[in-house]
């Protein structure tokens, strides 16, 4: 079935080209939100951040990836929605194409939102709660967006900020994106992605339940 919220998605890529997913794989359903975190060497290094919501992954572009110290604060822009099977996606969007640049699978998992709106109603008015269990980012987290943006038209920015909780950090809130440089998915090196080289990415979202290719899952943690 056609789904409108992928329009601006499938516009912007030529799938003669792009090895990228068109959006037609049928994901394995799952009672739980999933999440993604794509490490995007494009013409700027970035994270990609892909919330599961209504049936596609709204998403944003981290310009200096997440940080784990509630005293960054992180650009994130809004881009167009994903569909659910990007959410296995790593490999190498070639050049000249949208996004041009190897991508690596650099987290998954789940998330839940947090606070009394649903998460439309959070995101309707830019201050958006959410909690993420992944195998390498824990705890919650928000999304403010940024209240100029809205007029200039052409992006929508918000900022990712870590929430304090036992899984926040005082300094050094970049050291998770140093201390992991490996595919959750593959256990490859961006290096070896760009190259086609070792092996594919394990799937999550078109087979389920596995968070990485060596995760250790106790989902009576995430029952609360
Ligand atoms: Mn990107």
């Amino acid at each position: 079935m056609a789904n409108d919220k992928l329009t601006t998605y499938k516009a912007k890529r030529d799938f003669r080209e792009t090895q990228e997913p068109s959006g037609q794989a049928k994901v394995q359903p799952s009672d739980r939100r999933r999440f993604v975190i794509q490490k995007h060497d494009a013409t700027r290094l970035h994270y990609d951040l892909r919330l599961e919501l209504g049936g596609v992954f709204k998403s944003w572009a981290v310009t200096r990836g997440p940080s784990m110290d509630p005293h960054d604060k992180r650009l994130a822009v809004e881009v167009e929605d994903h569909p659910l099977d990007y959410g296995d996606f790593e490999g190498t969007i070639p050049k000249g194409q949208y996004g041009g640049g190897s991508v690596m699978l650099w987290d998954r998992g789940y998330w839940e939102p947090e606070g009394k709106k649903t998460p439309e109603q959070a995101l309707a008015k830019g201050d958006f709660k959410f909690r993420l269990e992944g195998k390498r980012l824990h705890g919650s987290f928000v999304l403010v967006r940024m209240a100029n943006d809205r007029e200039r038209g052409k992006r929508t920015n918000w900022l990712m900020i870590k929430h304090r909780d036992e899984f926040a950090v005082e300094a050094n809130g970049a050291a998770i994106l140093d201390d992991n440089g490996t595919s959750v998915a593959s256990g490859r090196t961006m290096e070896a992605i760009a190259a086609g080289k070792g092996r594919k990415p394990k799937p999550f979202m078109l087979q389920g339940g596995n968070m990485g290719a060596d995760a250790v899952w106790d989902s009576s943690a995430y029952r609360s």
